[in-house]
């Protein structure tokens, strides 16, 4: 059995997988904000040293540049471990494929490894794509997905289903204090601009005022979260005694089509939108349930599209 949680510690302390990366450094600001210590790990396979620069002279941070499917060692000991470290967006994942299956796989076990280890409580970033492309819309937890093993997405989606089931079983075989957060479409500062996702591509597209590229005819959905909510929810999750996976993001859904039109407009670009093919296997309806997020941690998104959008666009104006 692993050790219990020492929940009495003063000053508690959090490894973060993936610090470097875009939810990675939010979730990190916001531990050292709550007065935790942080010890972050990255690879920067695709993090960036720009999203933690801020942090150096932190005397609560401290950065270990590791690839987290190595075992990982560490002398201090942890209450919280947070497993993040993975390539997330669909362009990163169809150019890393192996990557991305070990880091779900291999990176998983190690970093479970560490919370047993150190008898910490262990959390997931699972992901909607566990859902695949989904038969049943919205998306409750209770859902078991429709997901195309030898796709393009294939090595992302059964990676976290199957970190999903490791977390389980660590959970079941061996008392490790377990949470699995499915995380919904999610944006805001820190998005690397040529990551392919949607919302960096859309906003760098209309603010260069060149064409924005729809895939199909647009008519596909996501429903997007802002990164603060998402950490406080993610954070919520973490501190109850919530052991099943639970949906967090933005019930909020739109059309790609209208997600460029919105784009446009809020950026007061001069760009059209030209229709491009639509990737393999791409979800065609996305939404979470979150009812379970609402009863289990209190928790609801706060920030309107409008709101975040405005944010996120004021920094990529600083990267275009
Ligand atoms: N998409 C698009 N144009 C782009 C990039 C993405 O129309 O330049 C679409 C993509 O086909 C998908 C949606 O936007 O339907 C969200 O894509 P993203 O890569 O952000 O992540 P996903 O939700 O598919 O994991």
């Amino acid at each position: 059995m692993a050790k219990k949680i020492n929940a009495s510690a003063k000053i508690p302390t959090s490894v973060v997988t993936g610090a470097a990366g875009f939810l990675g450094s939010h979730l990190t600001d916001m531990l050292l904000a709550r007065g935790h210590k942080v010890i972050g790990m990255d690879n920067f396979v695709t993090g960036a040293v720009a999203n933690i620069a801020h942090l150096g002279g932190n005397k609560n941070f401290r950065f270990v540049e590791q690839d987290v499917t190595e075992f990982i060692f560490l002398d201090a000991p942890v209450n919280y471990v947070w497993h993040f470290a993975s390539p997330a967006s669909p362009v990163d994942y169809l150019e890393l494929p192996i990557q991305t299956l070990k880091v779900g796989s291999l990176g998983t076990h190690k970093a479970l490894g560490l919370a047993k280890e150190k008898g910490a409580r262990f959390l997931l970033a699972s992901t909607s794509e566990i859902y695949g492309d989904p038969l049943v819309h919205p998306q409750p937890e209770e859902y078991w997905g429709n997901v195309n093993t030898i796709g393009p997405r294939g090595c992302y989606d059964e990676a976290k289903r199957f970190a999903e089931a490791l977390t389980m079983a660590y959970h079941r075989e061996h008392g490790v204090a377990t949470r699995i957060v499915r995380i919904f479409n999610t944006y805001g500062p820190r998005m690397r601009l040529n990551d392919g996702r949607v919302v960096p591509a859309f906003i760098t597209q209309a603010l260069k005022n060149q064409p924005v590229t729809v895939f199909g005819k647009g008519q596909q959905t996501r429903s997007f979260c802002y990164v603060s909510d998402l950490i406080e929810g993610i954070y919520r999750l973490m501190m109850s005694d919530c052991r099943q996976p639970v949906n967090i993001g933005n019930p909020t859904e739109l059309t790609m089509l209208e997600f460029a039109r919105e784009i446009i407009r809020a950026t007061g670009s001069r760009s059209k939108v030209v229709f491009k093919p639509l990737p393999q296997d791409d979800p065609k309806q996305r939404r979470p349930v979150i009812a379970r997020a609402k009863k289990e941690l209190g928790w609801a998104p706060r920030v309107p599209l409008a709101e975040g959008l405005k944010s996120t666009i004021a920094y990529f104006r600083t990267k275009v």
